[in-house]
């Protein structure tokens, strides 16, 4: 076995980064390409990575907050075989098929409220690009076009398409990137970041009122949509207040503003639940997002679930304007599908929702211990997510300075066998959810050695 990250050049993982040196992967540095040397990912099993230099990592980030149903289950690739034969694709413009059918039938059931009608998509930014593209299109059937705005949060991600990524509120990460008119961004409902002496209900209470303030300053009449991560997952796994999620519906219900609930990261199990909106959150939003565990990653897909109530209204708008004229040519995939209710008949046979809900204190208190670490700010843990900030100067915190402080930690864990995500000064783990409490021991204590060598390193 060769060290993870320095294959030689003439070796068959030197070779592999060499290639890979084509890829522009996901926020790819253009500066450095050419002189990555990605650790290359040869097979999975379980909770486990193994790279082609036959090292084991335990898959901290489990894919991208996706693999949920964790590596290698044969029971998807079954299936994506099996319909990858019976019909590989079929025009969801001209005709339908059994696998989205049946999907779409089983994700209304399952969600809240009456969120029972389902729009397919490519993955989670499409969902989110068709969930805003909904809202404009249901204002223009309503008499109102002018209602357009969006408000979204500092700290939110929703993807990639311009017009999620505009919702997004990673500010660093819209240098250089034009962004979409028509979206405005509150604070980020992060209780760290509150004032000294306040309390974590004054924070919300602020929060909640910086929302209605934008809706009455941008006029409710403009204000298309709200749209919101119950957990801003790669802002950092921020967890809002208590209750700030249903007072922030309220303040939406009150405005006639529609409410996006952007379960692309909680939903499929990682919370403990099927969908988080009402069941951790209280919340029955107007629209719910999804990808990612929707089919544990497995093949691309999203989906939009959008409540009965606006189907109605637009129904009842009359005219002969109301074709949605939105859509892909891969909306309800039939081998996508497949996978995704494979993935749903694990999750159920398997009681994953009741096994996440069985080991999560046990991952709570393990990750929380490594706040008496002097570099570790703060542990923040909800369902099986969990972000742990490092700064290595509380008093003065360097964005660069701290993430390299993280990269250096990733680096140690990959070599003692845990993959780790960073996101600037985060160490972020969502772990497949089939993860046992010897795993969540053995993936904690990696991390605790990994944030100690690297702390060695730079005192
Ligand atoms: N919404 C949330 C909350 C996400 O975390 C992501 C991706 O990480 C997206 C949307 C975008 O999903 P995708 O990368 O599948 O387009």
């Amino acid at each position: 076995m060769t060290p993870i990250n320095a294959s030689a050049a003439g070796s068959p993982t030197g070779r592999l980064q060499q290639q890979d040196n084509v890829f522009i992967h996901p926020w790819e540095d253009l500066a450095a390409l050419g002189g990555n040397h990605r650790t290359i990912i040869a097979r999975g099993e379980g909770i486990h990575l193994i790279d082609t230099d036959g090292n084991r990592m335990i898959d901290g980030p489990g894919g991208m907050w996706c693999v949920n149903i964790g590596h290698g289950r044969r029971e998807i690739a079954d299936a994506i075989a099996g319909q990858a034969m019976t019909l590989g694709y079929f025009s969801p413009w001209a005709v339908s098929a059994e696998a989205p059918a049946r999907l779409a039938a089983r994700l209304a059931a399952a969600a809240p409220g009456d969120l029972d009608h389902v729009f397919f998509t490519t993955g989670g930014s499409t969902a989110v690009d068709s969930a805003l593209r909904f809202a404009f299109f249901y204002n223009n059937l309503m008499g109102r076009p002018q209602k357009k705005q969006v408000i979204a949060r500092i700290g939110g991600y929703h993807g990639s398409t311009h017009l999620a990524a505009g919702c997004s509120g990673k500010l660093s990460e819209k240098r250089h990137m034009d962004m979409p008119d028509g979206v405005h961004l509150l604070s980020c409902p992060k209780p760290l970041l509150r004032p000294a002496g306040m309390s974590v209900d004054a924070f919300c209470d602020a929060r909640v009122a910086e929302l209605e303030a934008k809706i009455l300053e941008l006029g409710a009449d403009r204000v298309a949509a709200f749209i919101a991560e119950p957990v801003l997952a790669s802002g950092g796994v921020i967890i809002p207040p208590d209750d700030y999620h249903r007072r922030c519906l309220d303040v939406c219900r009150r405005h006639d503003v529609l409410y996006i609930s952007d379960e692309v990261v909680t939903a499929f199990g990682r919370l403990g639940h099927l969908f988080a909106s009402e069941a951790v959150f209280g919340i029955r939003p107007d629209m719910i997002t999804l990808a990612k565990g929707l089919t544990s990653g497995y093949v691309p897909m999203g989906a939009l679930l959008i409540s009965d109530r606006l189907l109605r209204d637009i129904a009842g708008a009359g005219g002969d304007a109301r074709v949605f004229f939105s859509g892909f040519t891969y909306s309800g995939h039939p081998v996508a599908a497949a996978a995704a209710l494979a993935n749903l008949d694990v999750i159920e046979r398997d009681g994953l929702l009741a096994h996440v809900r069985r080991v999560m204190p046990h991952f709570s208190a393990r990750l929380r211990a490594l706040a008496d670490l002097p570099v570790v700010a703060e542990v923040r843990v909800i369902g099986l997510m969990a972000g742990v900030e490092c700064t290595l100067d509380a008093a003065h915190p360097h964005e660069d300075r701290d993430y390299a402080f993280t990269l250096r930690v990733d680096r140690h864990c990959q070599r003692m066998g845990l993959l780790v995500r960073p996101v600037y000064n985060m160490c972020v783990m969502s772990p497949p959810l089939i993860i046992t409490e010897a795993q969540i021991d053995r993936m904690v204590d990696i991390l605790r050695a990994g944030i100690e060598q690297a702390m060695a390193e730079v005192a």
